[in-house]
């Protein structure tokens, strides 16, 4: 039974040509007069879109084409584009008060509630509101520095946190990076739990979880030169790196180091929270409690929202009035974040997430069967990758194939995440959380026709 029957009604368009039309072009042509190229999401690996309006799983643009929406503004829209209720709480706070600093909001105290409730672990927490992500990320790492009086942060090879300094920091990939030095000291990468291409060529799970006893090296300094480790962050399922699930064990064992060692665990779950991987967080999936949660993303319900959410103790070392963002816990963000909470809870949007995605894994690994240059499909719920290799017994990747593939699916109306991976090999889904198995066949069908045009251009030696 779909969630949605309303969506049922709505077929995507044969995309019109020329694509982009008349009306598009217009747009990007004016954006890019004036956008720095850095910043222009037009420019986003595939996405020369313009989108004029959103409803459920699909955008429309302004020469009429339709688009099946897998990439929900790259992971927010969990509940879907103009949800009535999301919709109807930010008109309703947006008339009431639209800002303030200083002084308790109503909205932004049943925030406070409904955040500390749904976060694992008992005992007293605190929230601590940001704008986006990587702010989020950069004052959890204050926090945890400031809480242990230490200063080293592990961050894992692959890792995506954001572009503020600190979160910039902790990426694991030089290509962002590069030109920006020097970045923030005592950061220390380590090898995440990759396991389709194990750093120590080992295979899970006979690997006895290899890459967790490099950590535990690193962390007890054993020729290391780390001096005064202060934290672990991680994501439970690596996005922007490649969409990729760390084993459970992985992460009991990044738990035990963080205790047997006195530091502390942060879980950036920016991307793989608020239901998407089918629990409210990935790292529910291996029972770890982390210290520390960083959210954002679906948590305003595409307004500028995100959290630090952490156990009391650890946050009330902070005197206050030591950290501050003004624009951070917006009331009328908090109102749609409390909006998006109760419809992802009414509708049971996780469990969805959990079924739906199932299902889609099995589709994608059932294509990527006729396909050799598919080499790996992985991913949790609503959260999946395919990573694309030239050969399926070297593994040598297959070089930017996740944007082309992204392309390709474009041109048949569907949107998807374009390029992850460390070789832009990856393309990945994030649609919105209320997608049925008829939208997972039609975008099956267009991944597939996508996948095989690409294999033809390979051949042709034009990949
Ligand atoms: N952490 C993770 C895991 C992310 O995926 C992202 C964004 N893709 C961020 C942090 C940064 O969030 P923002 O872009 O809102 O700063």
């Amino acid at each position: 039974m779909p969630i949605h029957p309303e969506l049922e009604q709505i077929k995507i368009s044969d995309i019109r040509e020329p694509f982009p039309g008349p009306k598009a072009l217009a747009f990007l042509e004016r954006t890019r007069r004036t956008e720095s190229p850095a910043t222009a999401t037009f420019g986003i690996g595939a996405h020369p879109v313009v989108m004029e309006r959103g409803e459920g799983v699909v955008i429309h643009d302004p020469d009429g084409n339709v688009f099946l929406d897998f990439v929900a503004g790259f992971g927010v829209l969990n509940t879907g584009h103009g949800h009535p209720r999301v919709v109807e709480a930010v008109k309703r706070q947006a008339e009431k008060l639209i800002h303030l600093m200083g002084a308790v909001s109503t909205t932004r105290t049943d925030l406070l509630d409904a955040l500390t409730e749904i976060t694992p672990g008992k005992g007293p927490k605190r929230v601590l509101f940001g704008v986006g992500g990587g702010e989020a990320v950069d004052m959890a790492i204050r926090l945890v520095r400031y809480y242990g009086k230490k200063y080293e942060i592990f961050a894992f090879y692959g890792a995506y946190h954001g572009r503020p300094y600190g979160a910039l920091s902790l990426m694991g990939r030089g290509v962002g990076r590069q030109g920006l030095q020097p970045m923030l000291p005592g950061v220390v990468h380590v090898p995440y739990a990759y396991c389709y291409r194990c750093p120590f060529e080992l295979q899970y799970p006979g690997c006895g979880i290899a890459c967790g006893r490099f950590v535990e090296n690193a962390v007890k300094g054993q020729a290391t030169g780390v001096a005064e480790p202060a934290a672990i962050i991680v994501e439970p399922l690596q996005g922007n790196g490649g969409m990729i699930p760390a084993p459970p064990e992985f992460l009991q064992e990044l738990r035990r180091i963080c205790d047997e060692n006195g530091i502390l665990l942060i879980a950036d779950e920016v991307m793989s929270g608020w239901g998407r991987t089918g629990k409210w967080f990935a790292i529910e999936h291996s029972g770890v409690e982390p210290d520390v949660f960083v959210v954002g993303k679906a948590l305003g319900g595409g307004l500028p929202l995100s959290a630090v959410i952490c156990r009391a103790e650890i946050a009330d070392l902070w005197e206050p009035s030591r950290d501050s963002s003004t624009l951070a816990g917006n009331p009328v963000a908090c109102a749609a974040g409390l909006a998006t909470i109760d419809v992802l809870k009414s509708e049971l949007l996780a469990e969805n997430a959990a079924a739906v995605g199932a299902y889609f894994l099995e589709q994608l690994r059932e294509i990527a069967d006729e396909f050799p240059m598919v080499g790996d499909v992985r991913g949790l719920g609503l959260m999946l990758g395919v990573e694309m290799v030239k050969d399926r017994q070297t593994k040598e990747p297959l070089a930017g194939a996740g944007r082309r593939v992204a392309q390709l699916c474009l041109r048949q109306g569907l949107l998807i995440y374009p390029s992850g991976g460390h070789s832009g090999n990856v393309f990945g889904f994030l649609p919105p959380l209320i997608i049925d198995r008829s939208h997972v066949d039609t975008a099956v069908e267009i991944v597939r026709k996508s996948l095989a045009e690409h294999q033809r251009e390979v051949q042709a030696g034009h990949g």
